[in-house]
């Protein structure tokens, strides 16, 4: 990578930060696609976020990414909020706007791209069994919702995080119904119906890990599932999950497709096809 006098810079902030393959995957698309940036990872410090937000501003970058710990505090340090970022409540992207900042969530986007392109599935109608109730479930209820899923079940360790979900995507008002449910082992005797899809949004399977309860017993035939997490290939719910027949697939292409939609929020030119999800499986090789 060649920085010249006008290399544009984009910025990931987040504590920790250098285990982020962003970097990695963002720099293999602005270099595919010829473009005069860099994609820089900088350790930011909750103490320090508000000072490097508004550094984008001072520094004239084009933007940076959020990632953990600062998804909701840099919620209110932007000057606007794209809609997806008012439903889901957390924001992944900063585009900096003529130094005005707009907060963006491209985990919807990335969620229903990877749906589509992976599974060939599309959530409007579907009966979904949801697992977890943290941030990234936030935007996969809130993508059910908007898209018109008929029945969410929203199963969650902790109860009433569930619940608080499920209360808070009544404001879609679009005939999508909610359950809260307890995510145990006796989850699938707890289902009214069996359902079109399951999405792991917990970080269950990042050690190995399987839930405790049967999956086969919570999807009919054609079902499928998608697991969020990624990095082991394939995790243990996608094994699970293709052992019982059922078409699956892991977060890679989730990852992927929200970092996409970043690139066309700061470059405004879409990301080259292909380019991000490669860079991930070569990380992974
Ligand atoms: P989060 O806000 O911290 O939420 C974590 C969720 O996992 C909570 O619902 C939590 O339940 C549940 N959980 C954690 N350990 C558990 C266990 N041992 N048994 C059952 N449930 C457990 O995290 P997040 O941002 O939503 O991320 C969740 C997962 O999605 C992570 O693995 C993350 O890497 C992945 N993710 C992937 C993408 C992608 O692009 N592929 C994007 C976003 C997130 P409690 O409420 O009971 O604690």
């Amino acid at each position: 990578m060649e920085i010249s006098g006008g290399t544009r810079v984009v910025g990931l902030f987040g504590d920790p930060v250098a285990h982020s393959l962003s970097p990695r995957m963002q720099n293999a698309a602005i270099k595919a696609s010829a473009i005069d940036a860099a994609y820089v990872p900088f350790h930011v410090t909750r103490a320090n976020l508000a000072g490097a937000v508004d550094g984008i501003r001072r520094l004239d970058l084009l933007g940076a990414n959020l990632t953990i710990p600062h998804k909701q505090a840099a919620l209110a340090l932007v000057d606007e909020l794209d809609q997806e970022a008012r439903l889901i409540g957390s924001i992944n992207t900063i585009v900096n706007r003529n130094h005005r900042l707009c907060g963006c969530n491209t985990d919807m986007q990335g969620l229903l791209a990877a749906l589509r392109n992976e599974l060939k599935v599309d959530l409007t109608g579907l009966r979904v069994l949801l697992l977890g109730a943290g941030g990234a479930a936030r935007a996969a209820a809130a993508a059910a919702a908007r898209e018109g899923a008929d029945w969410v079940g929203i199963a969650n360790r902790s109860f009433d995080k569930a619940v608080s979900l499920a209360d808070d995507m009544a404001v879609f008002q679009q005939g999508t119904r909610f359950a809260p449910l307890i995510l145990d082992g006796d989850l699938a005797g707890r289902l009214p119906v069996q359902v079109d899809l399951l999405i792991n949004a917990t970080s269950v399977g990042l050690q190995g890990e399987l839930h405790a309860f049967r999956l086969r017993d919570c999807l009919h035939r054609q079902g499928s599932v998608f697991d969020m997490v990624y990095g082991l290939e394939p995790t243990p719910l996608v094994r699970e999950a293709r052992a019982a027949g059922l078409d699956a697939a892991d977060g890679l292409s989730m990852l992927a497709a929200q970092g996409e939609a970043g690139f066309q929020l700061w470059f405004e030119r879409p990301a080259p096809p292909g380019v991000m999800r490669r860079a991930l499986q070569g990380a992974f090789a």
